[in-house]
């Protein structure tokens, strides 16, 4: 099959040629099931918030219990999504990412229906997200089984809907990795290898986690030019080992965009995340060395907090607001094309 999806990007709708995709984000998630993360709180008056509807008054109370409520972990309304992405298509955007693995509520039908409504160019997901969203039976599944099911979602399409996955990811993982995450990784090494479908990964919040899972990636033998390392804004502060990871030859995601630290009590382990003027001096960092060519962004929309219509930044974050931030620190057109444009063209062709 390589041979008929060599150099294309496969949308929802189809092939097309990475010189159609137009001003991409990387990571984001148009429907999305987000309760994974989701736990019960002891106290209760935070459990008032379960299952209270999304409104505004609750923002304020967010750093809190993003997690405990459900109105905030779920957003599944197709004329939602298709009027906060059209805020990003009127902006210029011409493609998205759709990491929605397997286990996050991935919806291949809704994404045709928001695609042909808005002419958005939509790549799909494939594999696992992180342990807790895993299946009941992944245990008893092999990594041949994996590889077939990730196979079968690029080539023949998801279940029966005849639409095809376009990337191998977000595959989730923690740090360290568990033999269950191994197992997975190397399952979609094999799928990437067999149909030369690019890869996505969130890694774990450590230092050593991208180059462990890069590691684990090319025992099997995978090219690490067709894979992007996600979420590096909070996966790696070191700037040796972001330098050491670059030099693999891997795509750089910054991709939580519009994230800020003040706002993310509640994420624990990801404390240490950065701002968006810290992505952008991190980025300045990585063109200074070398790696514009490597380097993709996003917002990673997952949460309702994060939809314009609850007062967050939307889809469109990145096209309003940091673009126009980047010109006003001296970034050539040139940079910026390659960022949005040139680079996730590269990232989502097959090999
Ligand atoms: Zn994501």
């Amino acid at each position: 099959m390589g041979a008929k999806n060599k150099g294309k990007i496969q949308t929802v709708l189809g092939l097309i040629n990475p010189e159609d995709l137009g001003a991409t984000v990387t990571h984001e998630h148009l429907l999305v099931d987000l309760m994974c993360y989701f736990y019960k709180p002891e106290e209760a008056s935070k459990r008032a918030y379960i299952d209270k509807p999304f409104t505004m008054d609750v923002r304020g109370e967010l750093p809190q219990i993003a997690f405990n409520m459900k109105a905030n972990l779920q957003y599944y309304d197709i004329e939602w999504s298709i009027s906060e992405i059209s805020k990003f298509v009127n902006a210029g955007g011409g493609a998205l990412v759709d990491t929605t693995s397997m286990g996050l509520g991935r919806d291949p039908i809704a994404l045709t229906k928001i695609s042909r409504a808005t002419g958005l160019n939509i790549v799909m997901g494939s594999s696992y997200y992180i342990p807790q969203a895993h299946p009941d039976n992944i245990d008893e599944l092999s990594e041949e089984n994996i590889a077939e099911v990730i196979i079968r979602d690029i080539t023949e399409g998801v279940a029966d809907t005849g639409i095809k996955s376009g990337i191998i990811g977000e595959i989730g993982n923690l740090y360290p990795l568990s033999d269950t995450e191994r197992k997975i990784l190397r399952a979609s090494a094999r799928a990437q290898i067999e149909t030369g479908c690019p890869i996505s990964i969130h890694p774990g919040a450590h230092d050593e986690s991208p180059m462990q899972i890069v590691g684990e990636l090319s025992q099997v033998g995978t090219d690490n030019s067709n894979m992007i390392m996600g979420h590096l804004d909070f996966a790696i502060e070191d700037h040796e080992k972001l330098l050491e990871l670059a030099d693999t030859g891997c795509f750089l995601e910054y991709d939580i965009f519009g994230f800020e630290e003040t706002n993310l009590v509640y994420l624990g382990e990801y404390m240490r995340m950065k701002s968006d003027v810290d992505r952008i001096e991190t980025i300045e960092f990585l063109i200074d060395k070398g790696h514009l060519e490597q380097v993709v962004i996003g917002q990673d929309v997952c949460q309702a907090n994060q939809l314009t219509r609850f007062g967050g930044k939307g889809y469109a974050h990145i096209l309003e607001n940091i673009v126009p931030r980047l010109r006003k620190r001296g970034w050539e057109q040139d940079q910026i094309d390659q960022i949005l444009i040139h680079n996730p063209a590269k990232a989502l062709a097959f090999s």
